[in-house]
């Protein structure tokens, strides 16, 4: 019989009543310290003070109205995103994959403006992920989303990861767009190196081509820059943001020039929740805390003290992990074990850890990780280990 929740997930047979900071009790009170913080969702940790406080203040004023009406909140939100990024505008929306929609259609509308509708390919990398709608399977390509699924939505190329050559043929003046994570999330935090990025901007800039930045998992101070594009000093036309923007409640957005956005006018894209009080809350909190240079600073230092833990850690363990990836608080150990196992080791010493793709375990604590609790999720990923290692000997 089909269990009442539709059975998509493996899940961990672990349940959640309350978190804290870092750490989170299962229902039978059990501490888990967690280095997944809800796939880079809860930047700030659980159940942050400030947080609390902004949602709880708005939830007692006004949750929901629609987008027929001015709403302060996203307002005041949309400013900030602009004030402190390559954007000139901003469209909410509740989730990553609705960004990815948006971000598709924006580029499909800007060649119908330019009059060439025929501009449809968006090129895409192997690896990636934007989102499970049916545009979005059909933009990361992969089989494991796409089978099954039919007839997929045309306009789409996946090429190689960091095959320049393949990329140069590919881009050309029919190119639509470009669309790519910067740092590979779900595909195994694989960090396009800056030169890349760079030599990508320059590409998109000679033929015309929009570069589409999925920031979903790296952007919102994750790298330890507001977001991940900034260390290679490009920007893109359009950018994909929602995870940890958003705090832990549904937040998404979308962020565009003047110019990529120029076709998007009055009933082009709507969205009943999108940019909702009770979200733009949060999300405004969210940005005054991630945008404080000394705040940046912070992560940064916690990253490279973590960063070197993990070069330990992976030096120790030989038989279990190869090397350490990642930039700022996104972060990989790519195993010899296989990751699945590790990531259960993990939870036997009470530590959350996340799978990804290219035999990944993925590591992406809260930004405001205490120093103390690096140092325990480190003990705790050298117990595991070591556990694991005494378990298979060689
Ligand atoms: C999670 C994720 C998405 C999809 O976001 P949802 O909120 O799950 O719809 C898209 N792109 C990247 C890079 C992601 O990590």
């Amino acid at each position: 019989m089909i269990p009442s929740v539709l059975p998509t997930y493996n899940r961990a047979p672990l349940a959640f009543e309350k978190g804290e900071g870092s750490w989170l009790t299962t229902t039978d009170g059990a501490r888990y310290l967690d280095l997944g913080a809800g796939i880079a969702v809860n930047a700030l940790g659980h159940a942050n003070p400030d947080l609390v406080a902004a949602l709880t203040a708005q939830a007692s004023q006004l949750w929901h109205v629609s987008n027929l009406y001015q709403i302060p909140q996203q307002q005041r939100l949309a400013d900030l995103l602009v004030e402190h990024s390559f954007a000139d505008t901003v469209f909410f929306t509740n989730s990553g994959t609705e960004a990815a929609e948006l971000a598709i259609k924006m580029v499909r509308k800007y060649w119908y403006e330019k009059g060439q509708p025929e501009r449809i390919e968006i090129l895409t990398f192997e690896g990636a992920f934007h989102g499970r709608s049916t545009g979005a399977i059909a933009a990361a390509g992969s089989e494991k989303m796409t089978k099954g699924f039919g007839l997929l939505m045309p306009g789409f190329r996946t090429l190689p990861f960091g095959d320049h050559d393949a990329l140069r043929a590919a881009l050309t003046e029919k190119t639509a767009a470009v669309m790519l994570e910067p740092i590979q999330g779900e595909g195994g935090i694989r960090v396009l190196p800056d030169a890349c990025l760079k030599g990508l901007r320059d590409l998109c800039d000679e033929t015309g081509a929009l570069m589409i930045l999925d920031e979903v998992q790296c952007g919102v101070g994750r790298t330890g820059k507001l977001f991940a594009h900034e260390w290679a000093g490009v920007t893109p036309d359009i950018m994909m943001v929602a995870k940890g923007i958003g705090g832990g409640f549904p937040l998404g957005a979308v962020l565009a020039t003047e110019n990529a956005a120029s076709g998007m006018v009055a009933g082009t894209h709507g969205s009943t929740y999108g940019g909702n009080p009770l979200g733009c809350s949060v999300g405004t909190k969210v940005m005054e805390i991630v945008t404080d240079p000394a705040f940046l600073a912070e992560v940064n230092r916690k990253a490279a003290m973590f960063r070197q833990g993990l070069e330990g850690l992976v030096a120790s363990h030989p038989e279990v992990y190869e090397s350490v990836r990642g930039t700022g608080l996104i972060l990989g150990l790519k195993c010899k074990a296989t990751n699945t196992d590790v990531v259960k080791a993990n939870y036997a010493e009470n530590l959350l850890t996340v799978p990804a793709a290219d035999n990944v375990v993925r590591l992406l604590p809260a930004l405001n990780i205490p120093d103390a609790d690096i140092a325990e999720a480190l003990a705790r990923l050298d117990k595991a280990a070591t556990t694991l290692t005494e378990a298979n000997p060689a």
